[in-house]
């Protein structure tokens, strides 16, 4: 797949995504207008049979009044007495005694004549007391109109303090349609919002396996190139040595022969050892490779390596610089292989140095329970974006189709996977055309911490 594929994958997917949000957006707009209006209309018609209600209420209520006032030949003023509280809730106030059965009785006859006939519950409250000394719900039935039903249902504004006696009305069944409930219409927003999230999540990730997968494929391409590579020039070199062995006569010229049979011999030698190393690491997995572990002296193989490396590094025009200063630079550690890995990040410092004089410094130093080797190098450096990946399988920098470096990306992964099965971490600092440092942490045995 390549990077247009991607791009265009990745464009045609945002454009659905866009289109179906666009879609919902429209569309729950469309039913949430919908439902205000309807709410609206029910709220007008609300508001006119709540006003009907408390026209016939208060007629009720005051038949009411006036049957008590008769009753307890009260002969005050009861301008005010009737109180409404919210559009299914009354206060009355009167003066004198009340038995609840026959409050409870002159109520209903009042409400069946005003044709309420709604459930409702009253209840009596006692200033002498400060306390509701009865309540009770009623509820209309078709056949036997109002019914007690002698459940005391507790409402907060059902009682309230005052110096006067009154009885409370309310009307349970009521249904009002607040302002609130239009803006309550906001919930599909959550929905919409959490399937946008669900479909970005998905898009993301999507694009994530898509970006993972090109650059699966373009280290296998570059790989198949480096192997390409690496493999040609001493396959093409036997192909015409042999040519020439077959062709001419070498009858009286063995040393010609000789020639030809060992240049064959060493070619096919390195094709042979090119692919044992690429074999081996590739098999090699973490926890796999058995380690012969021994006391091994740092400072004195880098000393080695230093006099090996002064003699390439002249040729070369570079210099090899060393700084010792750890105290504790023995390690318990297979040397075979924390020789290799020292080995190879001297070799890609070498491999990956610009046109100017080289120079790699190997410093020494301990933290509190590790011996660290920095290896830094004046060198092309590698760009943030591909640091994390320089230790994967088979990852080289990409580089287009310039294969003047060879390898098979297969050097830091074989380093940080021995690295961490001695228990110590690789890290790597790096600036682009500045140069990279690689610092390897072994750790130090618990007796030699002291
Ligand atoms: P190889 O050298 O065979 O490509 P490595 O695993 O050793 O594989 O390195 C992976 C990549 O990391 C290399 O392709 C190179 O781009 C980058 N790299 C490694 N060491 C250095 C270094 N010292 N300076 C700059 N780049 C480096």
């Amino acid at each position: 797949m390549n990077k247009r594929s991607v791009f265009t994958a990745v464009f045609l997917g945002l454009i659905c995504l866009i289109s179906i949000l666009m879609i919902q957006y429209i569309w729950i707009n469309k039913t949430i207008h919908a439902q205000k209006t309807e709410i609206m209309i029910q709220m007008k018609e609300d508001s006119l049979n709540i006003s009907r209600f408390t026209q016939k209420a208060h007629e009720a209520l005051s038949s009411v009044l006036n049957e008590i006032s008769y009753t307890t030949k009260d002969s005050s003023d009861r301008y005010g007495a009737i109180r409404q509280i919210s559009p299914n809730m009354y206060y009355v106030e009167y003066q004198g005694d009340l038995e609840p059965l026959y409050l409870e009785n002159m109520l209903k006859r009042e409400f069946y004549s005003t044709h309420i006939t709604n459930d409702f519950q009253y209840a009596l409250y006692n200033c002498f007391h400060d306390s509701v000394k009865y309540s009770n719900l009623i509820r209309f039935n078709v056949d036997s109109l109002f019914e007690t039903t002698n459940i005391a249902i507790k409402h907060p504004l059902i009682s309230f303090s005052s110096n006067s006696h009154y009885f409370a009305v309310f009307f349970p069944g009521m249904i009002t349609h607040r302002m609130d409930d239009v803006e309550d219409i906001g919930s599909p927003w959550v929905f919409l919002f959490l399937v946008s999230i669900l479909i970005i999540t998905y898009l993301t990730y999507s694009v994530y396996v898509i970006i993972r997968q090109k650059k699966l494929s373009d280290i296998k391409t570059d790989f198949i190139n480096n192997m390409t590579h690496e493999l040609k020039t001493p396959i093409a070199t036997i192909g015409l040595s042999s040519n020439t062995l077959l062709n001419d006569d070498f009858s009286h010229d063995s040393e010609r022969l000789k020639r030809y049979a060992s240049i064959i011999y060493r070619e096919n030698k390195r094709l042979e050892s090119q692919v044992e190393r690429v074999l081996n690491i590739a098999k090699m997995n973490k926890n796999s490779t058995p380690l012969k572990k021994s006391l091994f002296d740092v400072h004195e193989f880098i000393l080695e390596a230093k006099e090996t490396f002064d003699f390439n590094l002249e040729e070369l025009g570079g210099e090899l610089n060393i700084e010792l200063g750890a105290n504790k630079y023995c390690v318990f550690v297979d040397p075979v292989h924390i020789k290799n890995v020292i080995y190879n990040l001297l070799d890609n410092a070498v491999k990956y140095r610009k046109d100017d004089y080289l120079k790699i410094t190997i410093r020494t130093r301990n933290d509190k329970r590790h011996l660290i080797i920095d290896i830094c190098d004046n060198g092309v450096g590698i760009k943030k974006e591909n640091v994390n990946l320089i230790f994967d399988k088979f990852y080289r920098v990409p580089t287009g189709n310039i294969h003047d470096v060879k390898g098979f990306g297969l050097g830091l992964y074989y380093v940080k996977t021995i690295v961490e099965q001695h228990g110590g971490m690789i890290q790597v600092k790096s600036v682009p055309d500045k140069g990279t440092t690689f610092s390897v942490f072994l750790p130090l045995r618990v007796k030699d911490l002291e």
